[in-house]
């Protein structure tokens, strides 16, 4: 749907079919204000998603506020890879171990949840906001039994267990911020709406992927894969970080549908403990 569709069907409560039935039909007067007040935050750039409240991703909605980034199609790209990948590994395992670092509105982590069965979901995120909303959306997709929020900024996991046995993961999946920070003013308007520490990578991007790429091996058992969403023209200096960690392989690089390189999936090699 298009976004006039998408407001109209979300205040008159019908499907995108009804609109178009019946054309000479007459707003009531607080769905004219309801409208009203909506394109007023429209026109001052406020994007759609956050006027609405929700959006939809992976097929699932998704409730939101402006204290979480809005989830992207290209971040879609992220779990299909991983289900691919953690159903490979399905065969020799089960009852995986997943951590989402940065879950922001918990998108990937309930996701995940719903389409693997068998897995368990850590999800972390600095933002308390960000862990109130993926709690929720937790709840509204019926897997808030399979993943446990944690309020904390990347790994540095606060829960004994973790301390007790650091290789805990499986698979370690994320998202992080990669925007230039000299870009986010240079981006489109609606950009501004959303929470700056979601976008910020730092002045050349990639801040966490450094920290990332540094602190996963602690938490990421032998063998087990790394699979991050990368920004644009990024590919070849996340590789080299990669690299140059001599800790991680990678094993693929997955484009979107305008054939950017998006997604990375390294492996962490066997031999090195
Ligand atoms: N894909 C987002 C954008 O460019 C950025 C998301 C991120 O930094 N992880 O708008």
């Amino acid at each position: 749907m298009n976004e006039a569709e998408l407001l109209f069907t979300e205040v008159l409560r019908c499907d995108r079919a009804s609109l178009y039935q019946n054309p000479n039909a007459t707003l009531g007067r607080n769905n004219s204000r309801l409208i009203s007040s909506a394109l007023k935050r429209r026109i001052k750039g406020e994007p759609i998603q956050y006027i609405l409240g929700k959006t939809e991703f992976m097929g699932l909605e998704f409730k939101l506020d402006r204290g979480v980034l809005i989830p992207r199609p290209e971040t879609e790209i992220l779990v299909e890879t991983v289900i691919k990948i953690v159903s490979g590994f399905r065969i020799q395992a089960s009852g995986l171990n997943v951590l989402d670092v940065g879950t922001g509105s918990g998108c990937i982590a309930v996701s995940l949840a719903k389409f693997l069965k068998d897995i368990r979901v850590t999800a972390t995120d600095i933002s308390e906001k960000a862990i109130t909303v993926a709690k929720e959306n937790a709840a509204l997709n019926k897997v808030e039994d399979k993943i446990d929020f944690i309020r904390q900024d990347l790994f540095g996991l606060q829960l004994a267990a973790c301390s007790m046995r650091p290789n805990l993961f499986d698979f370690i999946v994320s998202n992080p911020p990669y925007v230039l920070t000299a870009e986010i003013e240079r981006l489109q308007p609606e950009i501004k709406f959303e929470p700056r520490i979601a976008l910020d990578g730092g002045s050349d991007g990639l801040d966490f992927y450094r920290r990332i790429i540094k602190e996963a091996p602690c938490y990421l058992v032998k063998g087990g894969c790394l699979i991050i969403e990368i920004g644009f023209n990024q590919k070849g200096l996340i590789e080299n970080i990669f690299h140059n960690s001599a800790i991680f392989e990678i094993i693929e690089i997955v484009k979107d549908y305008n054939n950017i390189d998006r997604v990375i999936v390294a492996q962490r090699k066997q031999e090195l403990g």
